[in-house]
């Protein structure tokens, strides 16, 4: 095993370096409690963090409240500059910043470059994109020639966002650019096991020219920040399981304030009878096993027809057995660690459930405190049944089970039977196949031939949850919409919109409904 190289320790532990970079007031001279940060490789205490209280959350938006409008009086342009000098910035200190991801999340480097290049196609997109999603638009008026309608599209003012642990710089910072792209600062709270990928991801957002109260980190425990982000902030973003959504929707409710959630899954994988079983093979290891299986859109459930299901089988197990595991941070290493012990509690406790009622394992089923205190095999079953736990519940964690079907309208069925919709996955030789199926598949994005890069990639694109899975979706133009409040202004010139000064009102409801009948029938008129 490689060894494990020095973590940026003694850079992320200075309290005013993180008192700067939490935007909070008082953390120089802090009498706060710290939340000690672990290394998933080693247990090591990586670092510590400030546990923000509710008044540090107040400080956060209020500066960021004050300081958005000068942000929103910019031109989009300019703000669109300062997203493409983040571009570079975050492909420049790369390195830097795999190394804290590795660090915090015990991650494979190959899995923390996605995070790498997720950020700079996502500012690129939206800088191209959002001078448009912004503009304010002309709209058909109510009387044609009479009535001048317009659409505007306003920031809603400060976002909070909530983000996990399992991809700290990605969903820390993707999803704040388009917020900020509309004209909104954002107060960001991540998760208290990866803070300092985002605090560093904020500071290079600084230096690339964003005033610093436009975008804030208030550090610290979920429960606690989670109450008063959601009260202050005009909209919240919530990325995590679903058990904490549903608080954090509740909350919001309450509020009728405007949020997103993007909630946990249960991802299906079709591999169809003519699918190519190399590839598929291929494509579903990296769909389950990136990031040790703790990714949102990963797929835990196969279904394989049974003309390929032996090949595709063996071709699977033999490809996980083999897949490089270890505590190391260079590229080649292809599966990491578990986050926590968390982690590895709920992932053992799901495999050993299934095993005490009758799966079989093919490859995997055991941690491997000899690589590390976190980390567990590459695991594939088959023979699971619905008494387990780890046949509905998501697992997040690197175990996938594989299913055989003959009829492959009741694969689509048990695919669908979940209360999840987060992601799919079709397998076939015949992509027309592949795409009616995918549309039949019920989750927010399938990918053909792909496990989950291809539409997660697809910035122009909707990405996000159906059933349990969520609530509305980031990317394209719904996911910098999420952040406007759409305004119509209508004047209305020369007539009123009601019968004309002398005309009796009869005869305008007469006159009104000849109009609408010649409108409905000569649509030339319209
Ligand atoms: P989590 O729900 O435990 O925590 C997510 C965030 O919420 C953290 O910052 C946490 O501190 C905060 N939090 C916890 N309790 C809170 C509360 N009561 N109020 C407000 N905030 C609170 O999730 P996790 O364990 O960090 O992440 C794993 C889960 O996230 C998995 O279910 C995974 O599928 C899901 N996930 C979904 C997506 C997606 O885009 N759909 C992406 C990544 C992860």
């Amino acid at each position: 095993m490689a060894t494990q190289k020095a973590t940026p320790q003694s850079q992320y532990t200075e309290t005013d370096r993180l008192a700067r970079l939490t935007g909070t007031a008082t953390l120089a001279s802090d009498d706060r409690e710290h939340i000690p940060v672990e290394a998933p490789f080693t247990g090591d205490v990586l670092g510590s963090i400030p546990a923000c209280t509710e008044a540090d959350v107040g400080t956060a938006v209020e500066r960021a409240d004050e300081a958005q409008e000068e942000w929103a009086e910019r031109p989009v342009s300019e703000r669109c500059e300062i997203v493409l000098e983040y571009h570079d910035r975050v492909l420049d200190r790369q390195e830097e910043l795999l190394d804290v991801l590795v660090a915090e999340s015990g991650k494979a480097r190959r899995h923390a470059f996605e995070e790498i290049l997720d950020v700079p196609m996502t500012c690129q997109y939206y800088a191209d994109n959002a001078p448009d999603y912004v503009a304010t638009r002309e709209r058909e008026g109510a009387l044609p020639g009479l009535t001048e309608t317009v659409e505007h599209q306003h920031p809603v003012g400060v976002v909070g966002l909530i983000s996990p642990w399992n991809y700290p710089l990605s969903l820390a910072v993707s999803d704040a650019i388009p917020a900020l792209l509309a004209g909104n600062a954002v107060v960001l709270k991540p998760a208290e096991e990866t803070p300092f990928t985002a605090l560093l991801a904020i500071e290079l957002f600084r230096e690339a020219g964003l005033p610093e109260d436009v975008f804030q980190v208030v550090t610290g425990s979920g429960p606690e920040l989670g109450t008063p982000l959601i009260d202050r902030a005009d909209y919240i973003g919530f990325t995590g399981s679903t058990a904490t959504g549903r608080i954090v929707a509740e909350q919001a409710g309450a509020n009728l304030m405007k949020c997103s959630m993007e909630l946990g899954g249960k991802n299906p994988a079709i591999v169809l009878d003519n699918a190519d079983v190399e590839r598929a093979a291929e494509g579903l290891i990296r769909g389950a096993f990136t990031n040790a299986g703790q990714l949102c859109i990963s797929f835990e459930r196969v279904y394989v027809h049974s003309d390929v299901h032996d090949a595709f089988l063996e071709e699977f197990v033999s490809r996980a057995r083999n897949l490089r595991v270890a505590a190391a941070d260079d590229y080649d290493v292809e599966m990491g660690s578990l986050m926590s012990a968390d982690q590895l509690e709920k992932v053992s406790a799901h495999v050993d459930d299934a095993i005490a009622k009758g799966a079989t394992v093919h490859t995997g089923g055991q941690a491997r405190p000899d690589l590390g205190p976190y980390f567990y095999e590459p695991t594939v079953l088959t023979g699971v049944t619905e008494e387990m736990e780890l046949a509905a519940e998501e697992t997040f964690g690197p175990v996938v089970s594989i299913y055989e079907f003959d009829d492959e309208e009741r694969a689509i069925e048990r695919a669908n039977d979940t209360d999840y919709g987060l992601n799919g996955s079709v397998w076939t030789e015949d992509s027309e196949r592949g795409r009616a199926i995918a549309k039949r598949i019920e989750a927010g994005t399938v990918n053909v031939n792909e496990a989950y890069a291809a539409a997660w990639a697809s910035l122009d694109a909707p990405m996000g949850g159906m059933k349990q899975s969520g609530i509305g979706r980031r990317h394209g133009k719904q996911g910098l919409r999420r952040y406007t409040e759409p305004q119509t202004v209508a004047e209305q010139r020369w007539l009123p919109m009601t019968a004309p000064p002398g005309v009796p009102m009869e005869w305008y409801a007469k006159g009104m409904t000849r109009a609408m009948g010649l409108l409905r029938r000569f649509p030339v008129l319209r």
